[in-house]
């Protein structure tokens, strides 16, 4: 028996696989020379899930079962030496193939929860070949794949962060906008906390956004929770992770973090520790929402439409502008680890904040807890259906067409961006920044025009400068 069709190690062992499972199953493994034909031929296969297919197109080109009955099906599976199905990656991505292409679906009973998910759908379950063949031969019904009961969300609640009202302002505007988010603050401050409550803030995800990130996960390898697929993606890599592991890529082109950040949130924290090599290759997504990645001959795109909120310290040690005055940083030392971060990159970033420690008095357990993440997120939700309903798109993708004809400002207020423009010494790139902002905060306020208070807001999220060896204040 011979496997052709750039067939993997795993697939490869399918032979010994396939032919065990036949015959516990008591059907007959052909004594002939089989040449099994994978498909496209220049697309490398990978995993277990050839195993069923394969017996089936054994067993029928054998004559022991049906061939007829397999017109207007799919299989998947990973079989056991003893003929049980095992489940595997990738079935969700699978059965919305299936489904587009008016299909049924067999998959293991293992990944019926996880098949469930695409309501369109018609998939049903099998616990070994033997069920599989059962049903062909007409013999039995398979059970339908039934979706697991959705989970309701019990993520982190902005409720919980004490004090900071000025980074819980920008937390909102950030999720209102979908504006990437960079805060700069000492060590213990809160940072981490406050990135955790994104996800809360934002928007629900829609079926088709839920979808979409599930089946990255799917295909990962990393495993994807069926009973929480509506919740949007959190993800929060550790600065020694490789930029493999950040933006995908490996022998067989896999999904990284941005990817499995898709409609969610991506936090990195430590920022200048990043690699630069990492750091450059996320300018691409940052724009355009997707990722190539390739290697040797292979190249694959994968959906990275994630809100960046990132995080550092102001200086190596931690403490530069605390007031304790305990920062010892040479000018020179604190301007070299600033200069990590690319000005390209910081570019993309529309709100830059300063997150300040807090007098411990605001820290007390007894002090007044701020607002839910539900009240702050129906702000959200208003103000992001404003933006939809003008353009389509949240107000962090406006383009400079649209810039122009949705962020116009009073004579005054135009004179106000100018003027804040050269005493930042701000690009042209850094002044659509500050508009789309002022666009968000107006949206926030229900307002139709951007207002002067607005501006000058949306301004205020500008001062925190990386270019010099100073911040610009
Ligand atoms: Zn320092």
């Amino acid at each position: 028996m011979s496997l052709v069709g750039l067939p993997e190690a795993a697939v490869r062992e399918a032979k010994d696989r396939v032919r065990a499972a036949i015959q516990c199953a008591q059907f007959e493994f052909p004594q002939r020379r089989i040449t099994v034909n994978l498909a496209p031929a220049d697309l490398p296969k990978d995993g277990g899930r050839f195993d069923l297919p394969i017996a089936l197109g054994i067993l029928a080109a054998s004559g022991q079962i049906p061939l007829d009955a397999l017109g207007g099906c799919e299989f998947i599976g990973e079989l056991g030496l003893t003929g049980e199905l095992r489940a595997i990656d990738g079935v969700l991505p699978a059965a919305l193939a299936a489904a587009d292409a008016g299909r049924r679906l067999v998959v293991p009973a293992g990944n019926g929860a996880e098949a469930a998910l695409a309501s369109r759908a018609e998939a049903s379950t099998a616990r070994t070949l033997l069920e599989v063949c059962a049903m062909l031969q007409g013999r039995k019904t398979l059970p339908a794949a039934v979706a697991l009961p959705v989970r309701t969300a019990t993520g982190p609640d902005l409720a919980e962060v004490r004090g900071q009202a000025q980074a819980r302002r920008a937390l909102e505007i950030a999720a209102a906008g979908a504006h990437h988010l960079l805060m700069v603050g000492p060590p213990g401050c809160g940072k981490t906390l406050l990135a955790s409550r994104l996800p809360g803030l934002l928007p629900a995800a829609s079926e088709e956004e839920a979808l979409e990130s599930a089946a990255i996960a799917s295909v990962s390898g990393r495993g994807l929770d069926p009973a929480r697929w509506r919740e949007r993606p959190y993800r929060a890599p550790h600065h020694t992770a490789s930029p493999v592991a950040l933006v995908g890529g490996g022998a067989q082109p896999r999904p990284g973090e941005i990817s499995l950040a898709h409609h969610g949130v991506l936090f990195l924290d430590e920022l200048p520790e990043w690699s630069r090599q990492a750091l450059e290759v996320l300018r691409e997504p940052l724009e355009s929402g997707t990722v190539t990645v390739s290697r040797a001959a292979r190249s694959a795109e994968f959906p990275a439409r994630f809100q960046l909120v990132a995080a550092m310290n102001p200086c190596p040690c931690g403490w530069a502008g605390d007031s304790s005055g305990r920062c010892r940083c040479s000018s020179d030392a604190i301007a070299r680890y600033r200069g990590r971060l690319s000005g390209p990159l910081l570019d993309r970033i529309d709100l830059h904040l300063d997150v300040p420690r807090l007098p411990s008095a605001q820290l007390r357990p007894d002090a007044p807890a701020g607002e839910s993440s539900s009240q702050v997120q129906a702000r959200v939700v208003a103000a992001r259906a404003r933006q939809i309903a003008r353009s389509g798109m949240p107000n962090a993708q406006l383009g400079p067409a649209a810039l122009a004809a949705h962020c116009r400002l009073a004579e005054a207020d135009q004179a106000l961006l100018e003027r804040a423009v050269d005493a930042l010494q701000l690009t042209a790139r850094s002044m659509h920044r500050i508009l789309r902002v002022a666009r968000t905060i107006a949206d926030l306020a229900g307002a139709e025009a951007i207002a002067s208070a607005h501006l000058a807001e949306a301004i205020g999220y500008r001062r925190v400068e990386f270019q010099g060896d100073s911040r610009a204040a």
